[in-house]
């Protein structure tokens, strides 16, 4: 999808709406002004009914469940929420631990601490290097009282496909209820949930061409005793989701189902020559690791970590991609994916990453463009970046001030010439997030013409005001500034 040369490559944060699912739903709601509860008894509602059911079979359908086994949510996070919490509320009696792994979405991560606080021991698997939960590690981690495991079928962040069959076979050969995050699996390859030892799958509509606040948790035949509800009102959806269906959404889910259905067996390969295309230009750039690497992972997820480039200034660079470091949750608060983390990345590959997540609207000269722009990005930074440059020390009128270092978030080396007392030129290497750039750039237009005592113009904390820098990078602003006073301290002639 192209829209105002913008290249988006974050299908897994979300898709676009397929139009013909935006023209399912337009419909339902034009037809009758949306009149019509689907639960009322007169002719409008049962024709709302009606269309709720048969786009209901669709959605089953995806996953090779039947009708009554598709309770709607309001998407996978609440799926989510309704089969860990509700599987370990309604089972407390029989055992309090559940085991979970390290690399789920927040969406089940959260849930899981929140049983903590009720009484619940969780026990939480981390990833073999590749990415991939050893389904032994699931063994090993279970207990007489365990009640439920949840273990994602495909991660968000990396893509890689998780061995359900076999962690299902272990719970069910002990009667342990078992969940599956399947949000990033639902429309990419075939499921048939019937021949699957899981109990619990949920998967969202905005992650397969469908609308957003819209999704399903497959509850299996037999299983509905064993879950309580999060929500209590008006009985529908077998009382395990009260509330009144959201006609037009339901109708915009079972479109996307249906169609993702049809486009299962031609998408797996055309995405996967893309993922492959892309993957062979950015690896020609050298210092480039592909994460998940050594697993079976989905076609539309590439997620690669590039050595000596920072994350954040990469992203912000590459202005004509809509992308995401690590995973959209973990980008809006600037940490380092734990996700990666899990993986044995140190902090530095895993801030270095991006996710590439692309799909049924992605060109192969999308995926070209993309390679291009992230080539010249890394390499520009790379040779902004101290680590390129040969570290030479003070001599004669050249002043080389430091600060931060290789492996710090802050890496900063200034160069001044000095004549007759004073800043002739300056040239500097920065390592950093786009706001230490800006500054050291800022800093570095405005050191010429200065003496040995005024070097310093103002304090970081004027500079993070002049410049819009949030207070919680002022730390940043700091390690700039001991460059500075280094550039003091070897000033010639002091
Ligand atoms: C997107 C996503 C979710 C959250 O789904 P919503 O429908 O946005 O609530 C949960 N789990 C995974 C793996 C996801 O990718």
């Amino acid at each position: 999808m192209n829209a105002n040369d913008l290249i988006y490559l974050d299908y897994a944060a979300t898709t676009p709406v397929d139009p013909s699912v935006i023209g399912a739903m337009t419909r339902s709601l034009a037809e009758e002004a949306g009149c019509g509860n689907p639960s009322s008894l007169h002719p409008f509602g049962r024709r709302a009914a009606e269309r709720i059911e048969a786009a209901r079979s669709e959605v089953a359908a995806l996953i090779g469940a039947a009708g009554e086994e598709i309770v709607f949510t309001s998407g996978a996070t609440e799926s989510d929420n309704l089969a860990v919490l509700g599987a370990a509320r309604a089972q407390a009696d029989r055992g309090r631990h559940l085991v979970s792994s390290r690399i789920e979405h927040k969406a089940g991560l959260d849930p899981c601490k929140r049983l903590e606080k009720e009484g619940f021991a969780v026990t939480l698997v981390g990833p073999e290097r590749t990415g991939r939960i050893d389904p032994r590690a699931v063994a090993e981690a279970l207990r007489p009282e365990t009640v439920l495991v949840s273990v994602m079928w495909v991660n968000n962040e990396t893509g890689v496909i998780q061995d359900v069959a076999a962690i299902g076979a272990l719970c069910r050969e002990r009667g342990i209820l078992y969940h599956t995050d399947a949000a990033q699996a639902a429309g990419k390859f075939p499921i048939a949930v019937h021949d699957l030892p899981v109990d619990l799958l949920s998967f969202t509509a905005h992650k397969l061409y469908g609308p957003k606040g819209i999704g399903a948790l497959y509850v299996r035949a037999g299983v509905r005793a064993r879950l309580l509800p999060l929500l209590f009102g008006g009985g529908q959806e077998r009382g395990l989701r009260p509330g009144t269906l959201p006609t037009h959404q339901v109708i915009g889910f079972g479109a996307a189902c249906a169609l993702a259905r049809g486009a299962l067996g031609s998408e797996g390969p055309r995405l996967t020559a893309l993922r492959e295309r892309l993957w062979e230009q950015l690896r020609a750039i050298g210092g480039v690791y592909l994460n998940g690497e050594g697993a079976e992972r989905v076609p539309g997820i590439l997620n690669v970590s590039f050595e000596g480039v920072e994350g954040e200034s990469l992203v912000s660079a590459l202005g004509e991609l809509a992308l995401s470091t690590g995973s959209a949750c973990s980008s809006a608060s600037g940490e380092p994916s734990y996700v990666l983390r899990a993986l044995g990345r140190d902090t530095e590959l895993a801030q270095s990453s991006l996710r590439f997540s692309f799909g049924r609207f992605t060109s192969t000269d999308d995926i070209d463009a993309a390679a291009r722009a992230v080539r010249r990005e890394v390499e520009r930074l790379r040779a902004l970046s101290p680590a390129t440059e040969r570290p030479t020390v003070s001599a004669g009128d050249e002043v080389v001030g430091e600060a931060g270092g290789p492996g710090r978030e802050v890496w900063i080396r200034f160069r001044l010439q000095v004549r007759a007392g004073r800043v002739s030129s300056v040239t500097h290497r920065v390592y950093g997030c786009p706001h230490t750039l800006a500054v050291a750039a800022w800093l570095a237009e405005r050191l010429p013409g200065s003496t040995h005592a005024a070097l310093i113009p103002g304090t970081p904390a004027q500079w993070a005001e002049t410049l819009g820098v949030p207070a919680e990078k002022l730390g940043r602003l700091l390690t700039l500034e001991d460059a500075l006073r280094d550039c003091q301290r070897r000033w010639p002639g002091v």
